[in-house]
């Protein structure tokens, strides 16, 4: 009877345990070669992100330090450094925020979040902030207010220009409304420096949120943003629980925030400099301004 024969199975041989002589050489991946991209996931070589740390993919520009910034900008040995020793302070005598600042500051090689002076690219001279987001997520201390204030004050008085590289996470908690009260200083200052007619850039960078976003990051004459940056004030999850909807997926990308005309124009950090530079020649003072 057909109904009871014995079914024909395809048979596999179990793999045997591997031994000294069956054993394969496996590739050699050295530790800490490649890295993911953040923005888009893919696997990248180090050696492919270049010296200006980019996403050969999706354009996405890593994380860089504010030194590194700098020497992919100005022109060499150009950059004198501002306001380097105005004195640390515990407003709201945070626990333990000394010592948080000291790490900081060891890490960074930087006293705070953020690097001000003035520099050239192309010859052509330029006041010049960058905050660094290493550095407590780049927020906003007594200490970065007042050194980006000064840079706008110092720029009126020598009739430069400026150019504001930002990344932060917003306000420094530990620093309560302290750190608060530095976005109104600024913007300030932003507009004293723009009635004196002078010109203003922003470089929006990963990641730009919270009160710097909603100060002077969006206050620049022109927006510029690197590709696929974080830009946002409060954090998706909050924004989705306050409205209840669902965002849609590049909320709060540069890309969004472009077509929808917050920002100007999207500048890949391989073009930066370039850019910048020309965007300086266009904008410089003749002597019938004065
Ligand atoms: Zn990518």
């Amino acid at each position: 009877m057909g109904l009871f024969k014995k079914r024909k199975y395809i048979r596999i041989t179990p793999s045997q345990p591997e031994t000294e002589e069956t054993r394969q050489p496996k590739p050699f991946v050295p530790d800490g070669s490649w890295e993911k991209c953040p923005s888009c996931h893919k696997p990248l070589h180090k050696k492919e992100l270049g010296q200006e740390r980019t996403c050969q993919h999706c354009g996405y520009g890593f994380r860089i330090g504010a030194k590194q910034r700098l020497a992919l900008i100005v022109d060499e040995g150009s950059f004198e450094s501002w306001d380097t020793e105005i004195a640390f302070k515990n407003p709201i005598n945070f626990p333990d925020y000394e010592k948080k600042v000291t790490a900081a500051k060891e890490m960074t090689g930087l006293e705070e979040a953020v690097l001000t002076g003035k520099a050239t690219i192309d010859s052509q001279e330029v006041v010049i902030g960058i905050m660094d987001s290493r550095f407590i997520m780049g927020s906003m201390s007594s200490i970065v207010g007042e050194k980006i204030t000064r840079a706008f004050e110092r720029a009126q008085e020598l009739k430069l220009p400026i150019i504001m590289f930002t990344a932060s996470g917003g306000a420094r908690m530990q620093e309560g409304i302290m750190s608060l009260m530095q976005m109104a200083k600024i913007s300030g200052a932003v507009k004293r420096h723009s009635e004196a007619g002078l010109f203003y850039m922003t470089v929006l960078t990963d990641p730009t949120t919270g009160g710097v976003t909603a100060s002077f990051a969006m206050q620049g004459d022109i927006i510029i943003a690197e590709p696929q940056t974080m830009i946002g004030f409060a954090g998706r999850r909050v924004i989705e629980q306050t409205i209840r909807q669902k965002l849609p997926d590049d909320f709060q990308k540069a890309e969004f925030l472009l077509e929808k005309g917050f920002i100007d124009k999207i500048v890949p950090r391989q073009e930066l400099r370039e850019v910048l530079s020309l965007l300086l020649t266009m904008h410089q003072r003749s002597e019938c301004d004065d």
